[in-house]
């Protein structure tokens, strides 16, 4: 099933992008007004892209850059071509909307595939698809991945969890795609009516549209007696589908290099970063017909690792997302990201793996108040838990919330449909 593009040699791997990429500019050149004033004030033309080194010779695109154009400003063809639309999840203002043609469907549904297949996920397989259908590409980007690679779906779509437990087992599902925090939800749910989550027939949890850290993930295997596997995408590049972990490594994601080109820069200066060093992440799509993106600003916070894999893909590897720019918080002039105090509390004993952060304002300070659960089952004494949640936050992270607050199993509310909310900011 592997494409052979996925273990290409690196060198000819870099001429089919080089290729490529020139084909996409030629094709935003001609076709989107957008692009084509950005080449020219940079006095770049298509014909200077020789070769994939000739990138940074190409204007970056922004999320500002979609909303100013917003609905269909940086589309590359006309509406006749046009197969599909979807919007991005936006909190505040206008969805981000995405189009796609028939190829562009085709070649989504093929890297999805690629990446359920790293996931060790085979035809035979039953995939119970918990993403939300719909608008958000989550839904039916699983789903065409997972019909593509022959797999049977069941197509859940999210909430309704105790049904979704019920043919899970009933059923015999052997694959769960969902949020990470879904997963969890879902064994809570299950263990509620009486199953064992770990006897459930669930043997692969494909996750994403969360950012997930090691402890997390360790929690959802645990829990569930599965595999997790990370996945990655956004709707402005794709959806999901642009990058998955390997089963056999499980360390740092492919990225599908021979469709999105990832480069890593300094988010402030916008110039690329050393190999491995951590910036933001910026994707040039290669093969899209009716919404090519020139160096598209993830947000996303990571390092690239172009080092073999055991899996034997070439294609290189991003870190698990460590957090979008966007969920940076700055908390008493201390910037901090929430899935770093995740990792630090998630790591110890007797915490469960829901928390929530709330940040308020009092006069001009900053206020921190931290909820965390208690895990089931874990016997220790309220004062003790906290003082070693403090200490690991203080040696860790050089920071302690104003406010720490334990409460029971299930005292924090779960998220049955879209995306976990963990941070309140009410400083306005
Ligand atoms: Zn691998």
């Amino acid at each position: 099933m592997r494409h052979s593009n996925e273990s290409l040699d690196r060198s000819e791997l870099r001429d089919l992008q080089g290729e490529r990429l020139r084909e996409t500019v030629e094709h935003v050149y001609e076709n989107v007004p957008f692009y084509r004033d950005k080449l020219d004030e940079l006095g770049t033309s298509p014909e200077d892209i020789e070769s994939i080194d000739d990138i940074g010779k190409l204007p970056m695109t922004t999320k500002e850059d979609f909303r100013d154009e917003y609905p269909d400003g940086l589309f590359a063809v006309d509406n006749e071509e046009i197969a599909r639309l979807h919007a991005s999840s936006g909190t505040t203002g206008k969805p981000k909307i995405v189009a796609y043609t028939q190829n562009d469907l085709d070649m989504w549904g093929k890297s999805m595939a690629r990446s359920l297949d790293a996931a060790g996920v085979e035809p035979s397989d039953t995939v119970q698809n918990a993403y939300g259908y719909g608008l958000f590409t989550g839904g039916l980007g699983f789903h065409q991945g997972a019909e593509e690679l022959g797999t049977t779906v069941i197509p859940t779509s999210s909430g309704n969890t105790q049904r979704q437990v019920e043919l899970a087992n009933d059923l015999g599902s052997d694959v769960l795609a969902c949020t990470p925090s879904y997963a969890l939800y879902f064994a809570e749910t299950a263990e509620e009516m009486g199953y064992d989550p770990r006897e459930l027939p669930i043997s692969v949890i494909a996750y994403g549209a969360e950012t997930c850290t090691e402890p997390m993930r360790e929690e959802i295997e645990e829990t569930l007696d599965a595999t997790g596997i990370n996945n990655y995408g956004l709707s402005e590049v794709i959806g999901p589908g642009v990058a998955a972990e390997c089963h056999e490594a499980q360390d740092g994601l492919h990225i599908w290099e021979d469709n999105f080109y990832p480069e890593v820069i300094d988010p402030r200066t916008g110039e690329p970063v050393e190999e491995g060093e951590e910036g933001e992440l910026v994707l040039t799509s290669l093969t899209k017909e009716a919404l090519p993106v020139l160096r598209y600003r993830t947000g996303d916070l990571t390092t690239l690792n172009y080092d073999k894999c055991e899996c034997g893909r070439t294609m290189v590897r991003m870190d698990n997302v460590t957090g979008r720019s966007d969920d940076l918080l700055v908390v008493r002039g201390v910037n901090l990201y929430p899935s770093e105090i995740e990792h630090v509390v998630l790591d110890i004993d007797g915490v469960a793996p829901h928390y929530r952060i709330d940040l308020y304002k009092e006069g001009n300070l900053d206020v921190m108040e931290l909820t965390i659960e208690r895990d089931e089952g874990i016997e220790r004494g309220e004062s003790e838990l906290q003082d070693e949640i403090l200490t690991r936050l203080q040696n860790v992270l050089s920071f302690t919330p104003n406010e720490l607050e334990l409460v029971q199993p299930g005292g924090i509310e779960r998220t049955e449909v879209g995306k976990v909310q963990r941070v309140y900011d009410h400083r306005g």
